[in-house]
């Protein structure tokens, strides 16, 4: 067999991912960055390209185990865990995969903004426990369409979530480093002063150091008692502690979660709330995306291997 060209790093990929990308070119797989100092030197020294999927950090340090790597194809449009700097710094090019992910992500914030709203996952339970057949009422809740709306990053994802919340007669205000082309939404410079103005903060900033906390305490005590924050960008966006102070205090009215700081390790406080709904990182989802992200991290791959120009380059 040739010597591999392609590491696959990450014990997330599914057997069909796993499977078309083997099938591609020669190939070595570890489970993540842990394990690549590990292979021996010759595949170390063969290998060109990383298809790379998972949260592990891949550092400088890894970096250096492969002396002929010149692209790491990330799986995800997020790409907090890879060492951007690092990459640059050595003449490696990193590739995402936006665009292709935006609707299911858009699709999971709404959802659970009117999960939350309409006290969805309790209907269920009611209805299942046979307390409803048996004469229980459903306590009235809270219409989401017409909500007063702030999302919080108007990237990609963050025009889809707004666009669809128009749609359900939201008022739609934002915040984003600066002002947008848009149909007449209200732009803020200051979370702060956004959160003020609004019921419903959406949350959908890149990960990584720079945003770290940008929804701050301050923010979350401007949004008030009727306010609802949904997060579907990464746990480290949001000041974890102060959403969970405010959300066991009844200082905000609930919060829909698809990122938490520690995933998938959740902070217990959270499993004890009836007023957050919470998802396990899935905003991607569906058969059909996941199926064209990982088209997309392969069609990077053999673009830099063909000295072709890459579809979606980071760096
Ligand atoms: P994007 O188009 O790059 O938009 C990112 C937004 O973050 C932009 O509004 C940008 O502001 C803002 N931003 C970037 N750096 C900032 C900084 N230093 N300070 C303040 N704001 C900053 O990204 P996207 O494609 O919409 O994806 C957004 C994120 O969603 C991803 O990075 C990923 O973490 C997350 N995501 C989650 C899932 C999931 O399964 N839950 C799936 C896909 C993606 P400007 O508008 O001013 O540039």
């Amino acid at each position: 067999m040739s010597d591999p060209v392609l590491l696959i790093s990450g014990a997330a990929f599914t057997d069909e991912e796993r499977a078309r990308l083997e099938a591609s070119m020669p190939f070595a797989f570890v489970s993540g960055p842990p394990d690549m100092a590990a292979l021996e030197e010759g595949t170390r020294k063969s290998i060109r390209a990383i298809a790379f999927k998972g949260h592990h950090a891949l550092t400088g340090a890894e970096m250096d185990l492969f002396p002929s790597l010149g692209v790491i194809a990330n799986y995800g449009v997020g790409y907090d865990a890879i060492d951007i700097a690092a990459a640059t710094a050595r003449g490696i090019k990193v590739t995402n995969t936006p665009d292709v992910l935006n609707d299911d992500v858009a699709d999971l914030a709404v959802a659970m903004l009117i999960a939350q709203c309409r006290n969805m996952v309790a209907g269920d339970a009611l209805v299942r426990s046979g307390r409803w057949s048996a004469g229980e009422s459903f306590p009235l809740n809270r219409q989401m369409s017409g909500s007063t709306v702030g999302i919080v990053g108007l990237g990609r994802i963050g025009r889809e979530i707004a666009n669809r919340l128009a749609a359900f007669k939201c008022e739609i205000h934002y915040t984003s480093r600066s002002e947008k082309e848009t149909p007449g939404w209200t732009y803020h410079s200051s979370p702060v002063e956004m959160a003020k103005a609004v019921d419903v903060l959406v949350v959908a900033l890149v990960g990584g150091k720079e945003t770290e906390g940008h929804v701050s305490r301050q923010v979350i005590d401007a949004l008030g008692p009727r306010g609802i924050v949904i997060n579907i960008s990464r746990g480290s966006t949001i000041d974890e502690g102060a959403l969970l102070d405010a959300l066991e205090e009844g200082r905000i009215a609930g919060a829909g979660l698809d990122v938490f700081l520690n995933e998938p390790k959740v902070d217990p406080r959270f499993l004890k709330l009836d007023n957050v709904h919470l998802q396990p990182h899935q905003g991607s989802g569906s058969v059909e995306t996941r199926r064209r992200m990982a088209k997309l991290q392969l069609a990077n791959i053999e673009a830099f291997l063909a000295g072709e120009p890459l579809q979606t380059p980071v760096n």
